[in-house]
């Protein structure tokens, strides 16, 4: 597949395609503008692959830029985070970051301008009166008896709001553009408004700070931003990106494009739901495997390649969608199913003592590290008279189907040996405690030489060289496919969204590295957690489950 071909199309790069045909630019320049109020999610990964896909694949320039107009919500640490996450999702950023905040300047300046031409106006109604005279999509509003002020007034009055001479909500600056518009973004929008609060990176220099629409567009065209790719819901706000941008001096003029947001089900997206999980401690913080927060994903095993894949697979349209969860999944098996080297780990322990292994002898058996792939290599994995399988994976009685280990029955540890079940010890309760087996010593990589056909495959780990480990098995976080649509979001949590196991693992699992993903054995993806694990308690989640079940996979 040539390059041209592997990249996606869609009507954003068609339309990037056309203007580099007709002239209209000789290069692209694209931003991803978060607000730095939470962490990103799997939402922001699709604006960040194709901001950042279409800078790759045309040679241009994508800016990060932190659009931080809202002190109150905002945080470093949002700042640092995904600073981290758009980095490891694997790209880079023009330059310098860029903050809207450095350009609280030139805002202001260009506020100015606007009072000068007549085209904006300091209001001091209330916020609910704003609210009021503004009108309904049926009525048009009504025009503030602040709006014909005089150009001197409203220049005294906006440095009187900028020297703090306003409380929060007694003034601030609209534009005067047009109060029966069909577009309600267009009735004399708020440009500025008073906030005695503290900015991250500017300090308490300001209190009056610039609204989205105003700052936004501003700021795409003082950074020779070409297309300005956002949302669908900033559809008619694009008239007020374009009458900013129209009215003010300055020499590069960016169009905005609008495309739908991803809906993924069985999850919120809403940085407001999101904090809410976190603060109302439902989960165990923004990046607790169950989130939908790239660093989430991320210590759930989610490498950067399966999320790119991912937003490469959905596509961009402007069609609302919501994508079924099932398809994050894929992407992430499928990448794992290829590159995870296999593991054994038993998540639910039972003991095997096999009676003719001599005790205190351990036979380190070489095993593929990959079924398909040779180049993968081997590891040793210890095999001992003591060994742990699956609880389910016994039973005293079953029918043919049951392919695993019977009484009294055969079957096959992966990788290692025919065993038998002899007979088994049980506790007061009536609780299988310990499988007495034989071994057949002539079945190592090999059937028996008697033709007895033995079908089943189970894993196994040695109980005296295994580790203990904490398996943690995460589900999805809510019941429901649209959690956003419950009265109570919270209400629909996934009880069973995170259940852990005390298992073994074997014993090559200690040099595991955080986030290396593995595939346990027909348990499914796991990687070792990259918070909590260390060398003393091994901590692993569960990534995905195996598409395939147990029965499927073929003896070894
Ligand atoms: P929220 O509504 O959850 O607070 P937001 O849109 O306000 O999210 P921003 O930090 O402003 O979050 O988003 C940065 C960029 O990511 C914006 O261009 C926005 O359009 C885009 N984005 C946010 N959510 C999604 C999503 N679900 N799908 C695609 N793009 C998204
Ligand atoms: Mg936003």
């Amino acid at each position: 597949m040539s390059e041209a071909e592997a990249r996606p199309s869609n009507f954003i790069r068609q339309i990037i395609d056309k203007d580099l045909a007709d002239g209209t630019h000789t290069s692209v320049h694209t931003r991803f503008p978060p607000e730095p109020n939470g962490y990103l999610h799997i939402g922001h990964a699709k604006s960040i692959c194709l901001n950042f896909g279409i800078a790759q694949d045309y040679q241009g320039q994508c800016n990060l830029r932190f659009d931080d107009t809202n002190p109150e919500k905002e945080d470093i640490e949002y700042v640092e985070s995904i600073k981290n996450d758009v980095h490891w999702l694997g790209f880079e950023w023009a330059g310098e970051i860029c903050y809207s905040s450095n350009y609280f300047d030139k805002l202001y300046g260009f506020a100015i301008e606007l009072i000068n031409k007549g085209l904006a106006y300091v209001e001091e109604l209330s916020p609910e009166q704003i609210r009021e005279y503004r009108g309904t999509l049926k009525e048009p509003g009504k025009h503030s008896p602040y709006r014909e002020r005089s150009v001197e007034e409203n220049l005294e009055l906006f440095e009187k709001m900028r020297s703090g001479g306003f409380e929060e909500g007694k003034a601030c600056l609209r534009a005067k553009i047009d109060m029966a518009s069909p577009f309600m973004v267009m009735r004399d929008p708020v440009l500025y408004r008073v906030r005695f609060a503290d900015h991250h990176q500017t300090g308490d220099k300001w209190c009056i700070y610039p609204m989205y629409d105003f700052t936004h567009c501003i700021s795409d065209a003082l950074e020779g931003i070409t297309h300005s790719i956002c949302t669908l819901e900033f559809q008619d706000n694009r008239r007020l990106y374009d009458w900013v941008l129209e009215n003010i001096t300055i020499d590069c003029r960016p169009r905005q494009y609008e495309f739908s947001r991803l809906n993924l089900e069985y999850t919120v997206m809403s940085k407001r739901k999101l904090n809410q999980l976190v603060t109302d401690k439902l989960v165990s913080g923004w990046d607790d495997p169950r989130m939908p927060t790239i660093s989430g994903l991320r210590r759930r095993g989610f490498t950067a390649a399966s999320i790119r894949e991912f937003c490469k697979r959905i596509g961009v349209t402007k069609q609302e969608n919501m994508i079924e969860f099932g398809s994050l999944e894929s992407c992430i098996r499928d990448d794992l199913n290829d590159n995870a080297p296999r593991a054994m780990a038993v998540l639910d322990p039972v003991k095997i003592v096999i009676e003719n292994f001599d005790a205190g002898k351990v036979e380190n058996l070489s095993v593929a590290n990959h079924p398909n792939k040779p180049e993968m290599g081997t590891r040793e994995v210890p095999f001992t008279r003591e060994v742990w399988i699956e609880r389910e994976d016994f039973r005293e009685e079953a029918n043919k189907k049951y392919k695993r280990l019977v009484l009294g029955k055969e079957v096959r540890l992966r990788g290692s040996y025919v065993i038998k079940a002899e007979r088994v010890e049980k506790d007061a309760e009536g609780n299988i405690t310990t499988i007495f087996c034989s071994y057949d010593a002539d079945t190592l990589g090999k059937n028996p030489e008697d033709g007895r056909k033995v079908k089943g495959v189970i894993h196994w780990v040695s109980a005296e060289k295994g580790l203990s480990a904490e398996i943690r098995l995460y589900d999805r976080l809510f019941t429901v496919p649209n959690p956003a649509a419950a009265d109570d979001f919270t209400a629909v949590i996934n009880p069973e969204s995170l259940v852990i196991k005390q298992g073994v693992v074997e014993p090559s699992l200690a040099e595991a590295k955080p986030e290396a993903g593995y595939q346990f054995e027909r348990t499914g993806y796991f990687c070792v957690d990259n918070k909590e694990s260390t060398e003393s308690k091994l901590v692993f989640n569960r990534t995905v489950g195996l598409r395939d079940t147990w029965a499927k996979i073929s003896a070894s």
